[in-house]
Parts: structure tokens; C-alpha cells; sequence
């Protein structure tokens, strides 16, 4: 893989059709391998690994043991609206603690954006699930020494106390947050920003849901009507490990035991219903439904 992640040329792009709603993905990095499991899910112990390694291998984990992650937005593109939920790590930006993501200068975001048939002056809505830096980071861009909204027409959409919390962190420590310095507040001071509950409905297709745990006031999407619909899953869940054992925290979440309780309320209510899930950090094609397995739920990748 070249160092920026990306796989070369090759644009990599899905639709998923849901009625009179399309929902692509656009990719930034694909296969990457970046934290080791162990360290990337602090309470998985050898046991679990050795009893679940051989339907977890090569891939979700890969055989030196690091977690398989894609990182992607999904555009969702309704007969009113373009969406686009997350925004990524993008470029240009000083990561000194994230190697994998520091200083990024690839064409492989906004290629495979492209091939969508969406710009980036077409799309309405910035959805931000939660305020990690690899959520953010296409919210905005480098022009002439100022960060400035990489979609020029679009309202972000922020849950309030999400980021209340990510400000007041700043604010303690600008250096240890710089992902909320270069593309956080730069939206918020060009008042691009739209504030709201993590209940929030933008209208009769498209509603945000809380799925606290990962941070503080994270959120998942709801797209579509009942019997062809979809959920944008946002970090509430890392790896279909996560599914089958809903109580696996992910190394930062804010509250690994609430996480764990919405792993378990959402895959308890979507269980065996034709809704699709779509995954933030699965491995392509990132997407599937859910059904039980013994205590708790296996992820049938459609
Ligand atoms: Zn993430």
C-alpha cells in the first residue's frame, strides 16, 4: 500500500439502493492496518481470540494480528438532499501522534467522491457522527494558509453536547486536539455549523439516532422508510468481533459499558429485519444485516 493509505488508481465505489434513495461509499483508505487487536480491544482475552481467530482471519484481522480498517464516508443522496456522513482524516493536516494520518496529501478522497457524480459544491449536509479526527477531517480544506469548508453550499450538522465536550477539551488543550483546531472550529466560526439533539430528523427519510458510548453524544443515521432502509453505523461499532461480543470496548471510547449496551439495544432491535447496516470501518463491502449468534449477533455482510 503506498504510504497515504490509498490503493492507487483504482476508484473504489458502491451503491446501495434503498427505494427513491441512493447511498454510496466514498473511500479514503481501504485494507488499512494500523492498531493491533489487543491494543485496539482491550478486554479481548487470548481465549476469545484463539476460540473466534479462525472465522475473524485474515479478514477482519489480518495474520500479524492488526485490525483490518476502512475509512470512508457514506454519501447519501435522496430525491432532496445529498448527504455526507463523515468526513474522514483529509489533507494537509498535522497529525504528529497519527503517522498513518499525518500530513495526508492523496487524490484518492475526492476520486472516488467524483465518481459518485457528486461535487463537492452539490452536496447539503455535513453529518458528523461523532468528533473523532478521522470523522472530520474533509469538513474542511487548506486554502492559502486557512482552513476553509471543503463544501462550499453545505450546513454541518453537530449533536450539542458532543461538541460542547470537544470545545471544552480544546480549550484545555489546543495542542493534544488539533483535529478540532483545523476542522472543528473553522466551521463553527464560518457558521456553517447547524447544532442539534442527537434525535435530530432532517425530514421523513433521513433521522438521527443516539448511540452513546463510543463518545459522549454519538449519533447513527437513520436513511429510508421501514422495509428498505438503512443505518449508518458511525464508530458504534469497530468490528463484527464487537457484534458477536457486544460487551468489547474499543480502546477510546468515552464509556466501553454504555457502548456496549447500545451494541446490544440497536443488533437486539435490527435482528433478523432486512435493514442494512453500513460500517464505518468494516473492511469493503462494509455493509450487511444482523442476526443472532448465541448471546449475541453475527453480521451477514450483504
Ligand atoms: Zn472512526
Amino acid at each position: 500500500m503506498p504510504p497515504d493509505g490509498s490503493q492507487g488508481e483504482t476508484a473504489v465505489t458502491t451503491q446501495i439502493r434503498l427505494g427513491d434513495i441512493t447511498i454510496h461509499r466514498v473511500v479514503e483508505q481501504e485494507a488499512a492496518t494500523f492498531f493491533a487487536a489487543f491494543e485496539f480491544f482491550p478486554t479481548l482475552t487470548k481465549e476469545l481470540w484463539e476460540e473466534n481467530r479462525d472465522w475473524l482471519q485474515p479478514r477482519y484481522i489480518d495474520q500479524a494480528g492488526k485490525v483490518v480498517l476502512c475509512v470512508q464516508s457514506f454519501l447519501v443522496q435522496t430525491p432532496h438532499h445529498n448527504i455526507l456522513i463523515d468526513s474522514c482524516v483529509g489533507n494537509h493536516k498535522s497529525r504528529p501522534h497519527r503517522p498513518m494520518w499525518n500530513m495526508l496529501d492523496s487524490d484518492t478522497y475526492h476520486k472516488n467522491l467524483a465518481a459518485t457524480g457528486i461535487g463537492v459544491a452539490d452536496i447539503d449536509y455535513v453529518m458528523c457522527t461523532h468528533l473523532h479526527v478521522d470523522h472530520v477531517g474533509w469538513n474542511t480544506r487548506l486554502d492559502n494558509g486557512r482552513w476553509v469548508p471543503t463544501f462550499p453550499k453545505a450546513k454541518y450538522l453537530f449533536a450539542d453536547r458532543e461538541l460542547e465536550f470537544w470545545t471544552a477539551k480544546h480549550k484545555e488543550d489546543a495542542a493534544a486536539h488539533p483535529w478540532v483546531t483545523d476542522s472543528v472550529l473553522p466551521i463553527v466560526e464560518a457558521k456553517r455549523a447547524e447544532v442539534v439533539k442527537s434525535t435530530h430528523a432532517l425530514n421523513d427519510d433521513v433521522h438521527l439516532f443516539p448511540t452513546p458510548g463510543h463518545t459522549i453524544d454519538h449519533f447513527s443515521v437513520q436513511i429510508g422508510r421501514t422495509g428498505r432502509d438503512a443505518v449508518i453505523t458511525g464508530d458504534m461499532i469497530h468490528s463484527p468481533l464487537q457484534a458477536r461480543y457486544p460487551d468489547i470496548g474499543m480502546r477510546v471510547d468515552y464509556d466501553a459499558k454504555q457502548a456496549g449496551v447500545t451494541r446490544r439495544n440497536l443488533f437486539g432491535r435490527l435482528c433478523d429485519t432486512p435493514t442494512l447496516l453500513c460500517f464505518a470501518h468494516f473492511p469493503s463491502p462494509s455493509t450487511g444485516r444482523i442476526t443472532r449468534w448465541g448471546d449475541g449477533f453475527k453480521v451477514i455482510e450483504a
